[in-house]
């Protein structure tokens, strides 16, 4: 690996070596990138890696609320706003009880490349708190996210910083948190997105990263000779990604036979009903085995991770980050799946990447191929400052062209730097930053 690249990787795992999923991105990032460093000795000079790799801030602050039983609860809030240069920090808060600045830090690292592969005008961030929403009441939901914008609601702004749905975040609470923005500032503007219709939101927003994710899969298969029409395919998890996944692949003509939640998976040969679970998931908010019981045929097993051991030509992991690990990719190679698309965020560890790679399944690494999400939060803050809305059409089809773009850059990144033409992680990861590198050199030492 490059030297200075090496040398800037040893001096982060030094600074934070208690930060294991931050190590872990930034290690598959860095060493995606080195390349680049061979052929621009410039960037070191200008110190260019040690200020990309370094968040230009992060905020931690306390979250007071008061519980149904008038209690006193106190959670953790973050927000890690990553990388300005090429515009306004953008990315979601994830809610959840694992939520740490480990795992912010290595989110919004990711966020910034992927931001840059969208081609739109957007720096990255990540927020969060370690609050877990299951199980509350609408007044608690209510009254944690109103305790997270009182402290927020001054870091962010339409022109500085938009956050956006994730994990455990969904237009119920983005909703309560834009209320609380409005109440606070006196300033009606898109500093959130994944509004609701009625005020602000975008047609197409709610679907767009489980669509996206299957519009890059499909320009990928397709570029190497390969179809999704008659495939079996797994998709992990059962939240927002995960469902807008299933819907789409099976309208391409894919046969979605499994999903899961935290809890474990079901399967059902004769393919996903996806009204079902939508009826569960978004309506109930119950649990996935609740399908085995309504639908005959069905079955459902205890354990999440089993998932991998279905038998499948595509793999759409949606749900979490590390969700699969190097066995559970060598049995997926074993049983013949021949392409992987990430939904969500680095669902595979670092030695199911490298076996995937290893045995040439066609890759989608999650920061290009879950990009829609964001892309589309993108053309939300388009729409909220020309105050126009666009219909769901028009939203769809610049998406569909975002993802063929996004596919494009990786594997012309690939082509140029990669150890073969396939390896869509160094394409993401380089075409990438080539965009932001080239905004931070313009800009100097900030
Ligand atoms: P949701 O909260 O809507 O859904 C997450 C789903 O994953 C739930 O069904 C959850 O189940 C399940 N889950 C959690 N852990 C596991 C596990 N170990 N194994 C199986 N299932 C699990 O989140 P999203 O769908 O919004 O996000 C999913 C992923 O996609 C995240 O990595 C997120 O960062 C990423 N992403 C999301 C975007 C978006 O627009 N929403 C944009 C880009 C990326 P349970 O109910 O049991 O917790």
């Amino acid at each position: 690996m490059n030297a200075y690249v090496s040398k800037v990787l040893e001096g982060l795992k030094a600074r934070n070596a208690h930060e294991s999923e931050y190590i872990q991105a930034a290690t598959e990032i860095m060493e995606s990138i080195a390349p680049v460093f061979d052929k621009h000795p410039e960037y070191e000079k200008a110190g260019l890696l040690d200020r990309f790799v370094e968040p230009e801030r992060v905020i931690m602050f306390r979250v007071p609320w008061v519980d149904r039983d008038g209690n006193i609860k106190v959670n953790r809030g973050y927000r890690v706003q990553y990388n300005s240069a090429i515009g306004p920090y953008k990315g979601g808060i994830r809610l959840h009880p694992s939520v740490n600045l480990s795992i912010l830090k290595f989110l919004g690292f990711e966020q910034v490349l992927k931001n840059s592969l969208t081609g739109l005008p957007i720096g990255g961030g990540k927020g969060g708190s370690d609050f877990d929403p299951k199980g509350k009441t609408d007044a608690e939901i209510m009254a944690f996210c109103q305790s997270f914008i009182t402290e927020l609601y001054r870091h962010i702004g339409a022109d500085v910083d938009v956050p956006a749905g994730d994990i455990g975040t969904g237009a119920r609470e983005i909703g309560y948190m834009y209320g609380q923005y409005k109440r606070i500032t006196g300033v009606y503007e898109g500093v959130l997105t994944g509004k609701g219709l009625t005020y602000g939101g975008s047609l197409g927003r709610k679907q767009a990263t489980g669509y996206g994710l299957c519009y890059f899969v499909k320009n990928m298969v397709e570029a190497n000779g390969k179809s999704v029409e008659g495939k079996t395919i797994l998709v992990s998890g059962s939240g927002n990604v995960a469902i807008y996944a299933c819907e789409k692949i099976t309208e391409m003509g894919g046969k979605v036979v499994a999903m899961s939640d935290s809890n474990g998976y079901i399967y059902d040969a004769e393919g996903i009903k996806l009204d079902v679970v939508k009826q569960i998931k978004e309506v109930e908010r119950g649990r996935i085995k609740e399908y085995a019981e309504r639908v005959p045929g069905s079955v459902y097993t205890e354990g999440c991770k089993g998932i991998w051991t279905i038998p499948c030509d595509i793999a759409l992991p949606c749900a979490t980050q590390n969700e699969l690990d190097g066995d559970a990719a060598k049995t997926l190679v074993a049983n013949g799946c021949f392409a992987v698309g990430e939904g969500a965020n680095m669902p595979s560890t670092l030695e199911a990447t490298e076996v995937f790679l290893k045995n040439d399944v066609l890759f989608a690494p999650g920061k290009a191929a879950n990009a829609g999400g964001v892309a589309t939060s993108a053309l939300e803050m388009s729409q909220n400052s020309m105050r126009l809305s666009w219909s769901f059409e028009e939203v769809d089809e610049k998406l569909k062209g975002i993802m063929k773009g996004i596919f494009t850059k990786c594997a012309e990144a690939a082509a140029e730097y990669g150890d073969k033409p396939t390896n869509y992680v160094i394409g993401a990861n380089i075409a990438g930053f080539l965009k932001v590198a080239d905004a931070m050199m313009a800009q100097g030492c900030v």
